[in-house]
């Protein structure tokens, strides 16, 4: 044990667990998971407490852990809110609760002033004809909660679509948002521990494919200060507004009036996977030294450019990768499967010409 050492238990088991311990062990600190089968991408990184047993082994990695943290944004507030009254939770109940409901999170926006599309929450295919009305068309339908990869969503470009869009996804409480005509869509982490320190990534670009972020660039090319500070601001406003510990990234797009608010996650984020190589510190290892009460490590870029390349349903051919300076891969450990993450390739370059040369080398991996 170092004198800094905790003891680490994550609610979930997945990709984000698994790099999680991984940056986590060279500070010296331990881990739990909390999951659902020895298959996990986490298993092999700490004990796992299994859901499938019975309650008791969530008890017995709370009674194990000196601080919880989670996966995912769809964890229950409710047991949360039940651990924190003995361990620590980090982030804390506000920022799951604010970040898995989409109309609380733009609520939230709008009290920060965060400029976010116009949106009504409607839970009747009547008040979503209202909201039609008011939001006008296009529009974009999304479940409230539990949406994620484009799941849930439905683009409203007509209104003769009303009814279709509502009992595809409706019959439960949704909500409609103005389409917003970007250019790029953008993403920030950000990390805030208790001592209130704060520090900021640059704003990256991300591209995705039906749904699924493919890959991002980082930093995001030709993004003024002024942009960065913009978006450094909105991060600040919300991390001390949810007095949130550990990492929140925000997705934002980017339009021909500035930066719009899309959604955030109070959790370590697929775009900021390029920070393991990429960056002085990686989010992984901020988020870790900001739940256990440890200064803050610099997020300087190491190289000009970076990227991350998401490996989707398939391993396919990862020896190219291996032969390759300034790549790096990270595999998951997960069956293959369509549509599936099953790891991620970084890499770094000195500029554009040699990250351009670096996809057309991992072209097998990114969308056709
Ligand atoms: P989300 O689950 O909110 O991240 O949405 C998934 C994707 O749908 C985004 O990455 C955008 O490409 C697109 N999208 C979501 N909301 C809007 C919107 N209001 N206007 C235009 N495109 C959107």
């Amino acid at each position: 044990m170092t004198p800094f050492t905790k003891r680490i238990g994550v609610l979930g088991a997945g990709q984000l667990g698994r790099m999680l311990a991984i940056a986590g062990y060279p500070l010296g600190q331990k881990f739990g998971f909390y999951g659902s089968s020895d298959d996990e991408p986490s298993a092999l990184l700490g004990h796992m407490y299994k859901q499938a047993d019975d309650v008791d082994s969530l008890q017995t990695l709370v009674a194990f852990a000196d601080v919880i943290t989670y996966e995912s944004e769809n964890t229950d507030v409710d047991r949360v809110r039940e651990i924190a009254k003995t361990t620590p939770v980090f982030p804390a109940e506000k920022s799951l609760f604010v970040s898995q409901h989409r109309g609380r999170e733009k609520g939230m926006f709008d009290q920060l002033n965060i400029p976010c599309a116009p949106y009504q929450v409607v839970d009747s295919l009547d008040s979503l004809k209202v909201a039609v009305t008011e939001i006008g068309l296009p529009a974009v339908l999304k479940t409230t909660t539990e949406g994620y990869d484009g799941k849930g969503q439905f683009v409203l470009k007509s209104e003769e679509q009303i009814e279709q869009a509502w009992s595809e996804i409706g019959n439960r409480e949704l909500i409609l948002e103005g389409f917003v005509d970007f250019k790029r869509e953008l993403s920030i982490v950000a990390v805030r521990n208790a001592d209130n320190e704060h520090v900021y990534y640059p704003l990256v670009q991300n591209v995705h494919h039906d749904g699924i972020l493919r890959y991002t660039i980082a930093p995001a090319r030709d993004i003024s200060d002024d942009i960065q500070q913009q978006a450094e601001s909105y991060m600040h406003s919300l991390l001390d507004e949810l007095d949130h510990v550990g990492v929140l990234t925000l997705e934002l797009f980017e339009t021909e009036e500035g930066l719009v608010a899309n959604e955030m996650a109070p959790r370590v984020h697929n775009s900021g996977h390029w920070t393991i190589e990429g960056a002085l510190t990686s989010q992984f290892e901020n988020h870790i030294r900001a739940i256990t009460g440890l200064p803050l490590g610099a997020t300087t870029p190491r190289q000009p450019m970076a990227a991350m390349i998401n490996i989707i349903g398939e391993t396919g051919p990862v020896e190219t990768v291996l032969k390759t300076p300034n790549a790096f891969l990270h595999l998951y450990d997960k069956a293959e499967r369509s549509g599936r993450k099953l790891g991620h390739i970084n890499v770094i370059a000195e500029n554009e010409e040699q990250l351009f040369e670096m996809f057309k080398k991992f072209e097998a991996f990114l969308p056709k």
